[in-house]
Order: C-alpha cells, then structure tokens, then sequence
C-alpha cells in the first residue's frame, strides 16, 4: 500500500465510479430515507454526483487535491439538503488536506481523509454513535491504513451497525425512538463512497 501513488485521473476515475454507484443505488437510499427522514437522500446525492461526473468529465483539474476540491464545490452548490454541505466539506477537506500535490500515497489520502472527516463531524456537530454518515465514514478512515478494501468493509459494517442506533443528529433525530431499527441514509451512502473507491483502486493495482 506504501508503494501507491495516486493521481488527478485516479480521483476522477473514483468520483465518476462514485457516481454511477449513487445512480444506481439512488432508489434504495431514498427508501432508507423514507422510513426515518425525508424520502430525498436519494435524489439529493443523485443530482449531485451527476453535476459532480459531469464537472469532472470535461477538463478535469490537474491535481488530486483540486479534483476533490471541485467536486466538493459542486455538491455543495447542487445538493439543498444536509447531505450537500457535509459531503462537500468531507471533499473540500481531503481535497485541501492534500494540497497541490500531483501525486500523493495511500497515506497522504488517509491523512487526508481524517481531515475531511473531522471537517463533517464539525459542521454537522455530530460524532460516531449519532447515527449519521460518520458512523461509516469514521471506520472506514481508520481501516484504510490496511487497504482500501478494508476500508470498504469497515464503511458497510459501520453502515449496518446504524441499524440498532438511535438518532441524535439530523432529521431523523426528530423520530428519537421511532429512528431504532432502521438504517442511515448517510451511512448507506458513505458506505457507496468506500466500494467505490476500492473497486477503483484495485481495478489499477493499487492496494
Ligand atoms: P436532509 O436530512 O436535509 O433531507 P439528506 O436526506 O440528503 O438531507 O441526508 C440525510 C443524511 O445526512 C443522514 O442520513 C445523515 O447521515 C446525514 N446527516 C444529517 N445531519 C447530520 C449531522 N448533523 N452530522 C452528520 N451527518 C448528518
Ligand atoms: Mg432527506
């Protein structure tokens, strides 16, 4: 994993998959959202990723850092609801995190990540255990100093770990026992973040 070395195409290659995984997960997400918010995670982060794909797919920036950067912008400015600002920071984060680098290792991105995802947990004022995005986000950050299917794996389970939980964050928070049994839009789709950038990386060798 040391021996990774990521570049701007890398980055474009991870949110473009990123993308194309929101598209076709975007039913199941809303339906989530559904049973304990607003039934619009789904479409939210739809649009966004596909203004995201679409920013990324014309004359992509030339560093990975600007390339997280970009799409951060973009969600922010394209998605209305909670998810928008959070992910945009979660991007925004890493992205300057890392610089201007043009080529960084899996452990500039991990370091990186943890900046954006402190970045989440301080604007959402929420931490693992609230039953939102963090509760995958936070795991996966931790495994990625394995590999980037670790990573994957700890997202998907911290996801399914929302299950039992009881909101203390968001607008499901406003269900409080009602919000038990079922699981977190924003984890569900971090988790769609984490498989992605796994199936990116190891479809180029890097580990
Ligand atoms: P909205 O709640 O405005 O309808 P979305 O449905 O797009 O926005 O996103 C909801 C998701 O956002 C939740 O499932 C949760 O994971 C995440 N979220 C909401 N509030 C917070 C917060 N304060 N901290 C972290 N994540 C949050
Ligand atoms: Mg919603």
């Amino acid at each position: 994993m040391s021996e990774t070395s990521l570049d701007a195409g890398f980055f474009v290659r991870w949110l473009t998959a990123a993308a194309a995984s929101v598209e076709r997960e975007a039913d199941r997400l809303t339906e989530l959202d559904s049973a304990i918010g607003d039934a619009d995670h789904g479409s939210n982060l739809r649009r966004g990723f596909a203004a995201v794909a679409g920013t990324l797919e014309g004359e992509p920036p030339g560093t990975p850092g600007a390339v997280l950067a970009a799409a951060g912008r973009q969600l922010i400015s394209t998605v209305g609801g909670a998810s928008g600002p959070l992910y945009g920071t979660l991007l925004r984060r890493t992205g300057k995190a890392l610089g201007d680098a043009d080529r960084v290792t899996a452990e500039d991105l991990r370091a990186a990540l943890r900046a954006g995802v402190d970045g989440v947990a301080q604007l959402g004022g929420s931490a693992p255990g609230d039953k939102t995005m963090l509760d995958a986000l936070d795991p996966a950050v931790e495994a990625l100093g394995g590999s980037f299917r670790a990573a994957a794996e700890a997202a998907a389970q911290g996801a399914l770990a929302t299950v039992p939980l009881r909101a203390r964050k968001g607008r499901a928070s406003y269900l409080g026992e009602r919000s038990i049994g079922h699981q977190d839009p924003g984890a569900a789709s971090s988790a769609l973040l984490f498989a992605a950038l796994a199936e990116t990386a190891e479809k180029e060798g890097a580990e």
